[in-house]
């Protein structure tokens, strides 16, 4: 399959567009064309096959991707089921978060070290493959696990100093392998991902590296082998929605997704366009609400203060999926490129209201505050016993605002990102329990409180060992990159 790159620069297939991540001109990588699949078909496979089937339609170069997605997936997760959807009064959430890091990014995650190593083995790669990540807290360790003392990789996290949960962090900065390094990045996340973007262009070309028979990649979701494996998930909560009798084949069902790097709605807005009977897809934002600006008024502004919140894997201004819908939506790359340069020197663009219709007729956004999440997790804990995490909890509230004001009656799914474990001060102060110093005994205490577990992998935290302590300043990236890998 031929991808183009959003910004017109290049195009490539599947597999190379999976192992380089990113587009030498700064792109990102898109379909030419979007595969065309039986839908209804596919959701009367078993998930780990519909996986599969919609995994080779978007891949399609990648050999053998049924005995990769088992490969990836089997005995990962707590729960049999990948994406379970549990029913909440008359919605549903689906529960992202049972993989080994306790975040959704999990999902994807989990298969992207597998595509590399089968890209690598079929295009004959031998040299060392580089992954240079940025994170927001979730990326970083879900690829670590993925990623760690697989052969032929190495990889390299940055994450903003400050800018992540305590625990986020912790799962961090003890990631044991022989191939893995972590740095906190001073500054926030956009500062952290701006600079490893600009490394990651600076350094692709580098005869340094390639002398080194080494390659730069990315696992953050710029990589099109990320959004991929989200794809599916859109498809699966549909089939357990037939499977329960609740809507009959070509019902819409909207979808509600807690969003920083647009990343997993535009999964959704792929399965919308390979034929899955989407309804809207609703963009619920945090206090740095930059999307629902740009969705109300067709102005994309990041000039305005990065705000923390106790969702930080949604702190985000510079939203780089969106650089996919805007091509995806007016297929005109140089207005994209024209208006990515625009973002970059001066904080601001607008786009043509013709696109803006388009967009607006799949996609609406809305926003949570900080009160307003911390009042959702109350209140969903108190009228319906379901605890959710801080980012969830966005999304829990900006679906009941859209609930309020939209045509029609479609079911709500409502995608929940991570473990309320993984941001238990937060959590805990929301329902109006005392927070122990101790990020340990929050743990403990959430898991009193609620009757729930504390899932594995973040209990054995307590005991290990930090072994990443470091940190660098923005500027100083590509030499701790070149430093790392021992080039002088
Ligand atoms: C990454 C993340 C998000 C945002 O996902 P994007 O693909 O960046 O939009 C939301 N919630 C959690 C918990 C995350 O880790």
């Amino acid at each position: 399959m031929n991808y183009l790159s959003t910004r017109g620069g290049a195009s490539t297939d599947d597999l190379n567009a999976v192992l380089t991540g990113l587009s030498p001109d700064g792109g990102l990588f898109v379909p030419e064309k979007m595969p065309e699949v039986d839908v209804k078909a596919l959701l009367e496979l078993p998930t780990l096959e519909m996986g599969a089937g919609i995994l080779s339609a978007v891949l399609p170069s990648f050999e053998n991707m049924g005995e990769l997605v088992k490969a990836a997936y089997k005995d990962k997760f707590e729960t049999n089921d990948i994406a379970p959807l549990v029913p909440l009064g008359d919605d549903y959430v689906m529960e992202l978060f049972h993989g080994p890091t306790s975040a959704f990014k999990d999902v994807a995650l989990s298969m992207l070290p597998h595509l590399m190593t089968a890209g690598r083995r079929q295009t004959g790669e031998t040299g060392e493959t580089v992954i240079l990540t940025a994170t927001s807290g979730d990326t970083g360790k879900a690829a670590l696990e993925g990623f760690h003392d697989v052969p032929g990789t190495r990889i390299i996290v940055f994450y903003p100093d400050g800018g992540v949960s305590p625990i986020q962090r912790r799962q961090m900065v003890t990631q044991q392998g022989g191939n893995v390094n972590v740095c906190a990045v001073k500054g926030n996340f956009d500062d952290c991902q701006s600079a490893v973007k600009t490394a990651f262009t600076s350094l692709s070309g580098s005869e340094k590296l390639s002398a080194k028979g080494m390659k730069l990649s990315s696992a953050n979701s710029i990589n099109i082998g990320r959004l991929a494996s989200q794809i599916v998930y859109y498809f699966s909560a549909y089939a357990s929605l037939l499977k329960q009798g609740r809507i009959s084949f070509g019902d819409k069902v909207d979808y509600v997704v807690p969003t920083g790097n647009f990343g997993d709605i535009l999964a959704g807005y792929f399965a919308r366009e390979m034929g899955l009977p989407v309804g809207r897809l609703v963009c619920a934002s945090n206090d740095n609400k930059v999307l629902t600006d740009f969705f109300m008024t067709g102005t994309y502004d990041r000039r305005r203060v990065f705000i923390k919140t106790s969702s930080p894997s949604m702190d985000i201004l510079i939203s780089s999926n969106l650089e996919r819908l805007l091509y995806m939506k007016s297929g005109d790359a140089s207005l994209v490129k024209d208006c990515m340069d625009k973002l970059k020197a001066e904080g601001v663009y607008t786009m043509p209201e013709s696109v803006m219709s388009s967009i607006r007729a799949d996609f609406c956004a809305g926003y949570c505050t900080e009160e307003e999440a911390a009042r959702e997790i109350r209140r969903v804990w108190d009228e319906k016993h379901y605890l959710c995490d801080t980012h969830t909890a966005v999304a829990m509230k900006v679906a009941r605002d859209y609930k309020r004001q939209r045509n029609g009656d479609a079911p709500v799914v409502i995608l929940s990102t991570a473990s309320p474990f993984k941001f238990p001060a937060w959590v805990l102060e929301a329902l109006g329990e005392q927070v122990p110093a101790d990020e340990f005994e929050q743990l403990d205490r959430l898991s009193r409180v609620s009757g729930l577990a504390v899932p594995d992998n973040l209990s054995a935290l307590r005991t290990m060992e930090e072994l990443h302590t470091g940190s660098v300043g923005r500027e100083d990236i590509i030499d701790y990159i070149l430093s790392v890998l021992g080039i002088e």
